[in-house]
């Protein structure tokens, strides 16, 4: 290290460490950053959480005039024009919430070039006295927040992002700047496209997270699988519990703190004070739990969580993508760990069946539930599975369930035939619905008071599954779902078949099954021997 080098250090590097107090740009940032400060329009691809927002803060502030910044989040921009001012930028924020005097003030200082940072909602680009308001200042740079906001059919926000593709004309000479987190290359090439971005410069992050270990298994009795993934692998470590519903975040925290685990609830039920007092102790204390729903997280910072743990099945991969993002941000070994069985299967689709707005929004909702079943129930490595939904290649990673305990694949479609036949002589021969619990219980041939009260006892598939045991059975109904060969409904989770059902009934599919290896400790050391 010679004492030159700081002399060399660019404008961006020193106002990262000057004003952001950041010792070194993440993976991508410096290049993005470099790009448009030498006035090149870009299109950035970042998971959430990556850092998008210092690519267009920093030159903001390398360049001369005011940054505008686009974003469709009105309920942030309060926090982040605070974020920045106690870092000593110089921001304001244009929106349909201020009053005139507020608004008037934002303006003058805009005029004044008392300003680094300008945020917009994007129908204020749409107002004439905007426009001309813009025209009077000058502009280092726009920024697009939220890009797929443009590509997106039925989204709000469309029409006025479509409206953006004619900033470069009235302003040709100043750099564009979109910025999203959603990756899908029909997205990527539609956002360049409407945004007139053809001569943009790509960049795409990688969405892999290479130190979060992901593991996937059965939920057995989730309350000691959670306690056993915390003492043998994360004792006195922070980390983060997601649950679907308030009162298993309750139940949950509880139950940690009972067994010497420093836990504390989050859910949008809890008031704001008691929310905000234990996010507060969340980011400050060490070795932490926070038990929470997916209210928490949004916004979060903090680098050494160490577990991401699901006792839910998330609704999406996104989602899950982005809750066990949050592990590990300080690139240090860390787990992303759920657990998820039949039950959850049932919960969601009833709540997806009872959710408001169309069918087509039921069936987007269906389409996520259905990859993320396919992630839980796969063969593959989770991350190559994982980047692949987000449109990246990967290779196998060595840093997963499934690379660390390779699943056995096996055979299952005499397994599929037998359950697939059972819920076929209920259905439609004897018009019934029945859940897995009755389906498991005719195929081991079980006379309990409800087979005997409908007579299912008589049935011809009754007792023709004794190969296996209860668990088996429900890892085979469980994949049949993930795989889309049976589907479940209503409040009870009754089962019913699908049109692939019939190719495996009428023995023209094959259906692979993944067996669960044991449960064991999986930890990079042992794999390395
Ligand atoms: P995104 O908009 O991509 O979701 P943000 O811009 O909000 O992500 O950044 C996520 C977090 O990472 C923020 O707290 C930010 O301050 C932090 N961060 C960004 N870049 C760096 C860096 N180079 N060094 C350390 N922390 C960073
Ligand atoms: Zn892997």
């Amino acid at each position: 290290h010679h004492p030159q080098d700081e002399a060399w250090e660019s404008e961006a590097a020193q106002t990262l460490r000057r004003v952001f107090g950041y010792a070194s740009f993440r993976q991508g940032q410096q290049e993005i950053i470099e790009h448009v400060v030498g006035g090149g329009d870009a299109l950035v691809l970042m998971p959430t959480g990556g850092g998008k927002s210092l690519c267009y803060q920093i030159p903001a502030l390398v360049r001369q005039g005011v940054g505008v910044v686009v974003s469709p989040l009105i309920a942030l921009m309060q926090d982040q024009v605070d974020a920045l001012t106690a870092l000593g930028v110089r921001a304001g924020f244009l929106n349909s919430t201020q009053d005139f005097d507020e608004r008037a003030a934002v303006e003058s200082a805009f005029l004044a070039g008392e300003l680094d940072l300008l945020y917009l909602a994007p129908e204020r680009l749409r107002v004439e006295t905007t426009l001309r308001l813009l025209d009077r200042g000058k502009i280092s740079l726009f920024a697009i927040d939220e890009a797929h906001c443009v590509a997106q059919w039925g989204h709000d926000f469309r029409p006025d992002y479509l409206a953006l593709s004619t900033l470069h004309e009235r302003w040709p000479d100043v750099p564009r700047i979109a910025l999203t987190a959603t990756a899908t290359p029909a997205t990527h090439a539609e956002i360049a496209s409407r945004l007139n971005l053809g001569q943009a410069r790509h960049f795409v992050a990688s969405f892999d997270r290479p130190n979060i270990q992901y593991r996937i298994e059965p939920k057995n009795e989730p309350r000691r699988q959670l306690l056993r993934l915390i003492r043998t692998e994360h004792p006195g470590d922070a980390g983060i519990v997601y649950c679907l519903s308030r009162s298993s975040v309750e139940k949950i925290a509880e139950f940690l703190t009972d067994n010497g685990v420093q836990a504390l609830p989050y859910h949008a039920g809890l008031d704001a004070r008691t929310r905000a007092e234990n996010q507060a102790r969340f980011l400050r204390e060490d070795g932490l739990v926070m038990v929470a729903t997916i209210a928490f997280g949004m916004g979060i910072d903090k680098p050494d969580v160490r577990f991401v743990a699901h006792l839910d099945l998330p609704k999406s991969v996104e989602g899950y993508y982005q809750e066990t993002g949050r592990a590990g941000r300080d690139g240090l070994p860390s787990t992303a760990w759920l657990a998820y069985g039949l039950q959850d299967v049932v919960q969601q689709r009833k709540l997806i069946d009872t959710s408001e707005g169309d069918d087509t929004h039921r069936r987007r909702l269906g389409t996520h539930l259905e990859a993320m079943l396919a992630l839980c129930e796969t063969v593959q490595c989770r991350r190559v599975r994982l980047l692949d939904y987000f449109g990246q290649r990967g290779e196998p990673c060595g840093n997963c369930d499934t690379c660390l305990s390779p699943p056995e694949a096996w055979d299952g479609t005499v397994a599929a035939q037998k359950v697939l036949s059972t819920v076929f002589r209920l259905v439609r021969e004897r018009r019934q619905k029945f859940g897995a619990g009755q389906i498991v219980d005719i195929l081991l041939g079980r006379r309990t008071p409800k087979v005997l009260q409908h007579n299912h006892d008589s049935l011809t598939v009754f007792g023709i599954g004794t190969e296996f045991g209860e668990a088996e059975w429900r890892g085979v109904v469980r994949q049949l779902l993930a795989q889309g060969l049976l589907t479940v409904e209503g409040d009870y989770g009754t089962l019913l078949l699908t049109e692939a059902s019939s190719e495996v009934l009428g023995r023209r599919r094959q259906v692979m099954m993944r067996r669960q290896p044991q449960p064991q400790r999986q930890t990079r050391t042992e794999t390395e021997g």
